[in-house]
């Protein structure tokens, strides 16, 4: 698989205040993200991963190192429309995600911007709202859905403006249990169609999902590795105040007890095909 983001010694300053102080939020980090895969970022709160994901997307344009988006280097302004239009994003908070009053509008939002002829706009905002199973709820309007339908509109509205790259900033975070398996779901699908999905979450379960996780801390890269090498390292995850999933927990508790549970148990789903085999 090629690249399709390259991050080389990144550095990103916030100049704050009167005397224009520099606040380090993302500090010298280098990593790649090939085309097609699904990598989930962790870390505690003030970590960076918000900061870097507005690096990636051009909303925010790096301090020193080098980003590229395929091929494409963020710190060019005559870049920033490419790179925007390949890599999507989806923030916490739908409700300051959706601009109409209607479903299929707000879909309709971005490719509108983008000059899309009617015609296309039509066929890819009903693609869309089919992706992530809202094409019923297409003449509703969004302040009476779920939280959950609210989110998988503002991701059918990302998907519209058919980018390569999709970066979720703790899309799940508002919901219920209920709406954050229905956006996940949507993410997982999306993936599985070739989109190329950064997911950055609080939620381990989600995490245990992805091909890849980092783990930040500190504006650094602090692990990486497979959903499997990462929460083997339960340890060191304490020390950076973040969790195992539950069900990594359980299998460590079992195997404490002489059981043998094999180490890529990582979600409850996988726990129960393993029981229950
Ligand atoms: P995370 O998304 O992991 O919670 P952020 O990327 O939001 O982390 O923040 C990283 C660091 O940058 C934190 O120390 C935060 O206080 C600081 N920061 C974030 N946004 C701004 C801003 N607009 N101005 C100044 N500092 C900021
Ligand atoms: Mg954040």
């Amino acid at each position: 698989m090629t690249d399709f983001i390259k991050v080389k010694n990144l550095v990103f300053d916030y100049i704050k205040g009167e005397e224009g102080q520099a606040v380090r939020a993302i500090d010298d980090i280098s990593f790649d993200v090939k085309k097609g895969s699904f990598t989930a970022i962790i870390g505690q709160n003030g970590s960076g991963k918000s900061t870097l994901a507005k690096n990636i997307n051009g909303l925010l344009t790096p301090t020193s190192g080098k980003l590229s988006v395929d091929g494409l280097d963020v710190a060019l302004p005559e870049n920033i429309w490419e790179v925007r239009s390949r890599v999507a994003m989806v923030f916490q908070n739908p409700d300051n995600q959706i601009v109409s009053s209607i479903v299929e509008d707000d879909v309709a939002f971005g490719p509108e911007n983008l000059g899309i002829d009617s015609a296309e706009i039509r066929e890819r905002v009903d693609d869309a709202l089919r992706g992530v199973e809202m094409y019923q709820y297409r003449k509703k309007a969004p302040h009476l859905l779920s939280g959950g339908q609210k989110q998988r509109i503002a991701i059918a509205g990302a998907v519209a403006m058919e980018p390569d790259c999709i970066v979720f900033d703790e899309p799940t975070a508002m919901l219920d249990p209920r709406g954050r398996g229905e956006v996940l779901s949507a993410i997982k699908k999306l993936n599985s169609k070739g989109i190329t999905v950064i997911l950055i979450t609080h939620f381990m379960e989600e995490a245990a999902q992805a091909d890849k996780i980092m783990v930040m801390d500190k504006g650094k890269i602090k692990m990486e590795g497979t959903p499997e090498e990462i929460f083997k390292r339960g340890r060191e995850l304490k020390e950076l105040c973040l969790d195992v999933p539950a069900a990594v927990e359980l299998a460590m508790k079992l195997r404490g007890k002489g059981l043998h549970i094999p180490e890529d148990i990582l979600t409850e789903n996988d726990m129960v095909r393993f029981l229950c085999q």
